[in-house]
C-alpha cells in the first residue's frame, strides 16, 4: 500500500498562470471534466473530478469566490507506476516563511514578504482505480482573515493573463504600448481593475515573456550566410550570443569602414522588431556626406533583456573599432536606455520622435479623437518651439486647453522631455540638416525591401539587394557632385569656396542659409575685449531674436539657434555676423569635414585644404586686428592708476626694443644691408645693441622705419575697409536687382501661362 510521508514540493509549483498550458483552460474548469459544474459549490468529500488538473482548478476558483489563495502542495507517489496518486492543495497562507539563514545556501535576492502564517486549511485528492480524482480530506476553516472580493484580483493564484488577454497584449505591443498603456486599455474593456485578472506586473512579465522569439529553421540558414560572407571577407565581423535563443549581430567591411567617417551619429533602429514584422530584425543606421542613410551593422533580436542589448552594444562597438559615437537615437524603450546607458555612458541618447508620436496616438487616442486640433498642435510644440521656456510654456498651456494635466503618459513623456524634445537637444550634433524637421528618424535604409511579409528565408537577399542599392545611390550622388557644378547665386567668395568643399546637397543647405542672411540684419548689443555680442532677427520678426558671439581674435561664432551644434552647418544668423564683420571666406573651424567631399578621405581639413591662399592666423589683417585689439586693451588697464600707467609705459619701452631686435632678425624684411650685418656683429661679438653708443643711430633708424611702417599699415587698413565696405554694398545691391529680377520674370511667366495653355489646346 501507498504508506510513505508525502513529497513536498517547493514553491515555484505554485499556481503559475502566466505558462502556456493554461491556455486551455477557463476558470471554472468546465473543459477539463469537471463534474460539479455549480460555480458556487463548496467542496465535499466524495467529490469527483476528471483529472488532478481538474481539482486545482476547482478549489482555487472556489478560494477566490471565499477569498483566499491556493498552493499546490505535497503529493505520494504510486509504488506500481510511479505516477503521482495523491496530491494536497493547500491555502496560500499554509506553513511557515523559511528563515533567512534557514539552512539556505544562497543569500535570496529579494526580501520577502511574511505572507504564511500556518494556517491549515486544505483539500487532500486522491486518484482512484477508476482513474478519477477524490477529495479524500477537505479542511475548510482558516486561522486568518478571509480578503475582500475587491481586492482578491491581487492574490496571486488568483493572477492570470487568458488567452484572449494575451493576443490582446500582443497587438497592443506591436502597436507599441508599454505594460502601463495595454493596462489601461484592458481596465476600460473589462470595466474595472479587479476585472482583468492580473496585475500590471503580471502583464509585464507575460510581455518580456512574448519578446523571446526563435529563429526555428532560419537559424541553420541564417548561421551559413554569416560563416560564406567571412570566409569571402577577412574583414567581415558576426558574433551569436549563447546558441538559438540569443541575439546575432554582423557588420561588414563597408559598414566598418563608413563607421570610421560617419561613426559621430547613430540611430539603432527597432521598428522591425515590433509583431507586425516576422523578423526581428534591427539595423545601425548613420548619415553619410550625401546625407543619405548608412549602414554601420545589423543585429537579429532574438532576446530583449537588458543584459542581450548590452551583448550586442558591446560587440557592435567592438567591431567599430571601439569608437564611441557622440550621439545614439533609437526607439523610446527603458531596456533600451539603460543598456545604451552602460555602454555608452558618455554618448547623449535620444529617443526617435516619430516612435513618441506613434505612442501617441496610442495613449492620447481619445482626446484625439475628441480634439481634432489637437494632434498639430501637440506636433508645433514638439518641433516648433525655439527655446526652452518657449516649449515649456506652448506644453503647458497646450495641456491645460485640452483638459490633460492629469495624463499619466503626458507627465512621463514631460519627466523624460530632454531626451526627445529637439529644444534640448540642439547642443550635440545628430546630423539632422534642418532644425524645423518635423522626423528625426532617418529615412531607414531598409525601405521598400523588408515589410511584414519578409520571412527569415528571404532576409538575407533583401539585405544584399537594400546594401546594393544604397551604393549605387550614393556612386550617383558623388559624381553629381563632382561634375554638375552648383549655380552660384552670390558673388560672395565664401558661396564660391562652399561649393567646392561641401558635397552638392550640403552646398544646397548652405546656400540656402547663406541667401537668408539678405533678411537678417546683424546690431552689436554688446562690445566687451575680444567676445562681441551681435543680435540677429529677420527683418519684419521682432520678436524672434538670435543672439551670436562673435570672438575677433579667433573668428569664432556661436549662435543661440545652435544649429551649428546640431547639424553642423553654418546658420543664418552666424554668417549674417560674418557679413558684417567683413569675414569673406569659411575657415577650417566652421567647416565639419563629414559634410565634406573629402569625407571618406584621410586628410586633415585645414585651410589648404579649404582653399585659402595661407593660414589665417598668418594673414596680415590677422595680425593687424589681434595687434590693435590688445593694444585697445593695453591702453585701457593702463590708464586706470599713475602707477599701473608708469609700469604700463616702461612695458611699453622694452617691448618696442624687442619688436626693433626681431625685426632685425627677420631676413624678410626689407631693410639695409646694414641691419644684416648687424645681426651678424651681434650674434659673434656677444653685445647687446642698448650698451654700444656705436648702434644708437642704427637704433633710431629702426623707429623711424617702423612709425613709418605702421603709419602705412594704418593708410592700407582703411583703404582695405573702404574697399570692402563698397565690395559689400555692391553686393546687396546686385543681389536686390537679381531678387528684383527674378520676382518679375515669374509674375510674368505667371500671366503668360493660361496663354500658354490656350495655344496649346489649339494645337
Ligand atoms: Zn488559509
Ligand atoms: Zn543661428
Amino acid at each position: 500500500m501507498e504508506s510513505e510521508p508525502l513529497n513536498l514540493e517547493n514553491d515555484a509549483m505554485e499556481f503559475d498562470m502566466g505558462s502556456a498550458e493554461e491556455d486551455n483552460l477557463n476558470a471554472s474548469g468546465e473543459d477539463l471534466g469537471l463534474q460539479c459544474s455549480s460555480s458556487d459549490l463548496e467542496p465535499y468529500e466524495g467529490m469527483e473530478f476528471e483529472s488532478e488538473q481538474a481539482a486545482r482548478i476547482f478549489y482555487n476558483s472556489y478560494a477566490r469566490r471565499v477569498g483566499f489563495g491556493t498552493r499546490v502542495s505535497a503529493y505520494r507517489r504510486s509504488r506500481r507506476d510511479n505516477s503521482i496518486s495523491t496530491r494536497q492543495l493547500v491555502c496560500s497562507k499554509e506553513g511557515f516563511n523559511p528563515r533567512p539563514d534557514n539552512g539556505a545556501q544562497h543569500k535570496p535576492k529579494r526580501q520577502r514578504i511574511v505572507s504564511r502564517v500556518g494556517c491549515k486549511a486544505h483539500l487532500t485528492v486522491k486518484k482512484q482505480t477508476s482513474g478519477k480524482w477524490a477529495i479524500t480530506k477537505f479542511i475548510k476553516d482558516h486561522n486568518h482573515e478571509l480578503v475582500p472580493p475587491d481586492q482578491v484580483h491581487l492574490i496571486r493564484s488568483h493572477r492570470h493573463v487568458s488567452g484572449p488577454a494575451r493576443s490582446l497584449i500582443d497587438t497592443l505591443q506591436a502597436a507599441g504600448l508599454g505594460a502601463t498603456g495595454v493596462m489601461s486599455v484592458l481596465i476600460k474593456q473589462s470595466g474595472g481593475v479587479n476585472n482583468v485578472g492580473f496585475t500590471k506586473v503580471d502583464c509585464q512579465n507575460y510581455m518580456n515573456q512574448s519578446r523571446q522569439r526563435t529563429l526555428g529553421s532560419g537559424a541553420h540558414y541564417i548561421f551559413e550566410y554569416l560563416k560564406q560572407k567571412q570566409a569571402e571577407d577577412p574583414d567581415f565581423f558576426y558574433a551569436v550570443q549563447d546558441g538559438s535563443s540569443g541575439n546575432i549581430f554582423w557588420a561588414d567591411s563597408t559598414s566598418r569602414k563608413n563607421y570610421s567617417y560617419f561613426g559621430d551619429t547613430v540611430t539603432f533602429d527597432t521598428t522591425y522588431r515590433t509583431h507586425r514584422y516576422r523578423v526581428p530584425f534591427a539595423p545601425f543606421i548613420g548619415v553619410n556626406h550625401h546625407c543619405q542613410p548608412v549602414l554601420f551593422g545589423c543585429a537579429l533580436l532574438l532576446n530583449e533583456s537588458e543584459s542581450s542589448f548590452i551583448w550586442l552594444f558591446e560587440n557592435w562597438l567592438a567591431a567599430m573599432s571601439g569608437c564611441h559615437p557622440i550621439s545614439i537615437t533609437s526607439d523610446h524603450d527603458r531596456i533600451i536606455r539603460s543598456a545604451i546607458l552602460d555602454v555608452f555612458p558618455g554618448t547623449r541618447h535620444r529617443f526617435c520622435k516619430s516612435n513618441i508620436f506613434r505612442e501617441a496616438q496610442e495613449r492620447l487616442s481619445h482626446s484625439l479623437q475628441s480634439f481634432p486640433t489637437f494632434e498639430a498642435e501637440f506636433h508645433k510644440c514638439v518641433n516648433l518651439t525655439e527655446t526652452i521656456a518657449e516649449f515649456e510654456l506652448c506644453w503647458g498651456s497646450l495641456l491645460g486647453r485640452y483638459n490633460l494635466i492629469d495624463d499619466e503618459w503626458l507627465q512621463s513623456m514631460y519627466d523624460a522631455r530632454q531626451h526627445w524634445v529637439p529644444v534640448y537637444l540642439r547642443d550635440t550634433f545628430f546630423g539632422d540638416t534642418s532644425i524645423a524637421k518635423t522626423s528625426d528618424s532617418t529615412n531607414s535604409f531598409f525601405d521598400g525591401y523588408i515589410d511584414a511579409s519578409t520571412n527569415i528565408h528571404i532576409l538575407m537577399s533583401q539585405y544584399e539587394k537594400a546594401t546594393a542599392s544604397r551604393h549605387e545611390k550614393e556612386v550617383k550622388a558623388e559624381y553629381d557632385t563632382i561634375n554638375i557644378a552648383p549655380i552660384l547665386k552670390t558673388p560672395s567668395p565664401m558661396e564660391k569656396q562652399a561649393a567646392n568643399i561641401y558635397t552638392r546637397e550640403i552646398f544646397l543647405m548652405f546656400q540656402q542659409e547663406l541667401m537668408e542672411t539678405l533678411a537678417y540684419p546683424a546690431t552689436v548689443i554688446n562690445d566687451a575685449g575680444s567676445d562681441v555680442i551681435y543680435q540677429v532677427v529677420k527683418f519684419g520678426e521682432d520678436h524672434k531674436v538670435h543672439y551670436v558671439q562673435y570672438n575677433v581674435v579667433e573668428k569664432k561664432a556661436s549662435c543661440s539657434c545652435q544649429l551649428f551644434d546640431f547639424s553642423g552647418i553654418l546658420c543664418r544668423h552666424i554668417l549674417a555676423v560674418f557679413r558684417v564683420k567683413n569675414v569673406l571666406r569659411l575657415l577650417s573651424h566652421n567647416v565639419l569635414k563629414r559634410w565634406t567631399r573629402k569625407a571618406k578621405s584621410d586628410v586633415v581639413l585645414d585651410e589648404d585644404k579649404l582653399g585659402l591662399p595661407s593660414s589665417h592666423n598668418d594673414s596680415f589683417t590677422d595680425r593687424f586686428e589681434k595687434l590693435s585689439l590688445e593694444t585697445t586693451n593695453y591702453v585701457k588697464e593702463g590708464v586706470d592708476s599713475k602707477s599701473v600707467y608708469l609700469v604700463a609705459m616702461d612695458a611699453l619701452c622694452e617691448a618696442s626694443k624687442k619688436v626693433a631686435a626681431a625685426m632685425c632678425g627677420t631676413p624678410a624684411q626689407p631693410l639695409s644691408q646694414d641691419m644684416n650685418k648687424e645681426k651678424e656683429f651681434n650674434l659673434n661679438g656677444n653685445q647687446t645693441d642698448c650698451d654700444d653708443p656705436s648702434l644708437l643711430s642704427q637704433d633710431e633708424k629702426i623707429k623711424e622705419l617702423t612709425t613709418a611702417m605702421v603709419y602705412a599699415t594704418e593708410t592700407c587698413e582703411a583703404y582695405r575697409a573702404k574697399l570692402l565696405s563698397i565690395l559689400r554694398e555692391m553686393e546687396e545691391q546686385r543681389l536686390r536687382i537679381s531678387l528684383k529680377v527674378l520676382i518679375y520674370v515669374e509674375e510674368y511667366l505667371y500671366r503668360q501661362q493660361p496663354v500658354f495653355c490656350k495655344s496649346l489646346c489649339k494645337e
